[in-house]
């Protein structure tokens, strides 16, 4: 039996937005009463897409105090930055050794992200899943919560972990891991495409709420959030091919703490814009205190970096343990 633990990461590229809260850190500050918890900012995974020095320096910091403002405690949970733990570069190599090629081109993130030309995306990109698993298993950690963009990559890393425990005739060694993707948390979509996702790299500023976006544009950028034109449905099966209007009503249902089904009973027959104005106010009551946090913390640039030394050496300590163990198991040593 292993160890119940939890680990999961945020990307530090930028503004944070309702679906990295809905998706992913609200799961994680309900999860810390529950698991011993470690959180990554993910900085190595952000350099797959070429980011500006000084931006990602900065992006780091605002990852981090956006997790404070939205409830983490810096004590109870292990919060750090993957580039401080060097453990996760070298098991992210042996797992370049295990994972097969073809398992990589099946990746739906690395078509969305390197778009049409492939053959100019980063090999990081391509292999981008096989450092999520060696941020997962550094740890054996047993439960990861991520949104529903990211099952693809947690089942890889789970047939990652079979395939080494297989290998190397260590069965049990790496944890299978069990992903914690909530079914009332949708993947929450573009405000302007309800087919592509809410993305902190998307261009367009319209496509997403930021938490740090005040009362004012959070409002505007709801009105202008594309529908079509015919009337709320009362029954799920009113929204089949309506993706901008799953969109809109799936995150009112989330941010409520409702079902989708239940809000389709309230708005039923109604049009958008009465469910649009509810919307607002809903988001607002939200994130603009987790916002106004964000911005109050930055200011205190020392907390937040004490915050990640502290976290970096406490979760430097497991993974440096556990590296020895695997590298033991491959038959590789380490003399200096
Ligand atoms: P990027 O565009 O740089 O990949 P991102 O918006 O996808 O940024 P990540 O840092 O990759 O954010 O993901 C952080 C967490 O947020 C992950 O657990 C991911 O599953 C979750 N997440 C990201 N986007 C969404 C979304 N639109 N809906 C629900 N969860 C999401
Ligand atoms: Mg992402």
């Amino acid at each position: 039996m292993h160890k119940q633990r939890v680990f999961s990461g945020v990307q530090p590229t930028g503004n944070l937005h309702l679906g990295n809260y809905l998706g992913a850190i609200k799961n994680f500050v309900d999860l810390q009463n529950k698991f011993e918890c470690v959180y990554c900012i993910v900085d190595l995974h952000a350099i797959t897409n070429r980011q500006e020095p000084e931006e990602l320096k900065s992006n780091i910091l605002e990852t981090i105090a956006s997790f404070i403002a939205s409830g983490l405690d810096p004590k109870k949970n292990i919060i750090f930055n993957q580039a401080s733990v060097s453990a996760h570069s070298e098991l992210a190599w042996v797992f370049n050794c295990v994972a097969r090629i073809g398992w990589m081109n099946r990746m739906t993130q690395f078509k969305e992200k390197a778009g049409a030309n492939k053959e100019n995306a980063s090999v990081g990109l391509l292999v981008y899943p096989n450092l999520m698993a060696a941020d997962i298993l550094i740890y054996k950690a047993t439960h990861v919560p991520v949104g529903a963009d990211q099952k693809q990559h947690l089942e890889l890393t789970r047939d990652i972990a079979k395939k080494f425990n297989n290998d190397f005739k260590c069965e049990d060694f790496f944890p299978i891991v069990e992903p914690l993707i909530s079914n009332e948390i949708p993947r929450i979509m573009s405000l302007r495409d309800g087919k592509k996702k809410m993305s902190k790299s998307e261009e367009s500023d319209q496509s997403r709420i930021n938490l740090k976006d005040d009362k004012d544009l959070i409002d505007k950028k709801i009105k202008k959030a594309t529908t079509d034109n015919l009337a709320i449905p009362s029954e799920l099966s009113g929204l089949k091919n309506r993706n901008e209007a799953t969109n809109l009503i799936s995150i009112f249902a989330s941010v409520n703490g409702l079902k989708v089904s239940d809000v389709l009973k309230q708005f039923g027959g109604k049009n958008f814009s009465t469910l649009k104005s509810k919307l607002s106010e809903s988001i607002i009551e939200r994130i603009c205190p987790i916002g106004d946090e964000i911005k109050k913390l930055l200011k205190d640039k020392k907390y937040l970096n004490e915050i990640l030394t502290h976290g970096s050496k406490r979760a430097d300590l497991i993974a440096k343990d556990n590296l020895k163990k695997i590298y033991d198991i491959i038959g590789l040593s380490k003399f200096s």
